[in-house]
């Protein structure tokens, strides 16, 4: 067997990342994992995990991906700690190119690039990104200690945030678009007891038309709720608007949906338009998106993978 040729390229240390390379390691096809530009994925900016089954403890996301990271390598998965930016899949040998140079040659590929946070898309939204706008309130809610915060969205992610955010700020407003939210009831009821002590403000049917501010911090949003206007004073914006296939690297290789979610699903769960490229986790899921669901499509991609090996 030509060296050169690896048998399994993983790319992205999230759940689905490292679930596949525990498996491709127990199947024998020393995986490669790319750990990409964070390592862990987006659980590692979670302060609890409440829902990965037989951990009742709710441990922090950080130290949950650590284990998961301790487990591949223990088994034998080789990292590199660099990221994917060109993809060729046109032969049986797919070629993945390094941002350092390096190019590898793999016989099978699992995609598990997750996703990215999605922004509001405003002018004043990206001139005040590190001045007071954010998304990620355990990397930043440091810095709000006893001020006034919002936090953008309806979904669990802006739940996460904004429950983190009422242990350290002195005022979180919740500012969603819609009355009816996505998140679990478990966390709607948990931020929703707070209400009541004006530590938290729910602004609702609101749209953010734009974040104010005086050039060097954030002082305010202007929010459209029920055909006024109405401003917030505050000194940081979260937005926890959901999250958007970290695809594009793949977009003329492989076939993905408009929104940039790879399609799966060619002749095995995971298979995506092209044989041997395999995709797991949120980058080829717009339904479910959970840490135990991306561990188990992981899963799948591995031994899908093994499967074409073996033939
Ligand atoms: P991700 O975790 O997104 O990991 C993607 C990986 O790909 C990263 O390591 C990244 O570095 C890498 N990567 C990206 N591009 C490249 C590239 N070009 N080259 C190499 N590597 C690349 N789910 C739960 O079940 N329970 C929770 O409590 C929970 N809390 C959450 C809280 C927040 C704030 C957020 C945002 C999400 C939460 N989720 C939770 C959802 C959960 O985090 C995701 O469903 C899960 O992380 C998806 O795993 P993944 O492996 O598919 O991708
Ligand atoms: P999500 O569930 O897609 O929710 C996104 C929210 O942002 C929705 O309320 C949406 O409003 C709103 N939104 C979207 N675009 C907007 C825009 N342009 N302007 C204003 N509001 C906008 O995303 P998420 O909360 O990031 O969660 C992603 C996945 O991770 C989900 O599957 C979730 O279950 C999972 N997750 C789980 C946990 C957990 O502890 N179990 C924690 C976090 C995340 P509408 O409702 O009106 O569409």
């Amino acid at each position: 067997m030509n060296q050169d040729i690896l048998n399994t390229v993983i790319i992205g240390s999230g759940p689905a990342g490292w679930t596949a390379a525990i498996y491709a390691c127990r199947s024998g096809l020393n995986p490669v994992v790319v750990s990409g530009p964070e390592v862990g994925g987006q659980l590692t900016t979670t302060p609890e995990i409440g829902n990965w089954p037989g951990r009742k403890d709710s441990p922090d996301g950080f130290s949950l991906m650590q284990s998961l990271q301790e487990h591949a390598v223990s088994l034998g998965t080789a990292v590199k700690s660099d990221t994917v930016v060109k993809a060729d899949f046109s032969s049986d040998i797919k070629e993945l190119t390094l941002s350092s140079g390096e190019v590898l040659k793999t016989r099978t590929v699992i995609i598990s690039t997750g996703a990215k946070a999605k922004y509001l898309g405003l002018e004043s939204e990206e001139k005040y990104k590190g001045k007071g706008v954010s998304a990620c309130a355990t990397c930043d809610g440091f810095f709000f200690r006893n001020k006034t915060v919002a936090v953008v969205g309806g979904g669990s992610a802006a739940f996460v945030e904004a429950l983190y955010l009422s242990n350290i700020a002195k005022k979180v407003y919740l500012i969603h678009r819609r009355e009816e939210f996505r998140a679990e009831k478990i966390m709607v009821d948990k931020l929703d007891a707070l209400r009541d002590s004006g530590k938290v403000e729910f602004v609702l049917n609101a749209k953010v038309n734009e974040i104010i501010g005086d050039g060097n911090k954030v002082t305010a949003v202007s929010v459209e709720q029920d055909g006024s206007v109405r401003k917030i004073e505050l000194d940081g914006v979260f937005v926890a608007i959901g999250h958007k296939a970290a695809t594009d690297i793949f977009k003329d290789q492989i076939e993905l949906y408009e929104d940039g979610v790879i399609k799966v699903g060619f002749g095995s769960a995971t298979q995506t338009s092209v044989k041997g490229v395999f995709a797991a986790g949120d980058c080829a899921d717009r339904v479910y998106r959970q840490a135990i669901t991306s561990a188990g499509e992981g899963c799948k991609a591995a031994l899908d993978a093994e499967k074409y090996l073996l033939r």
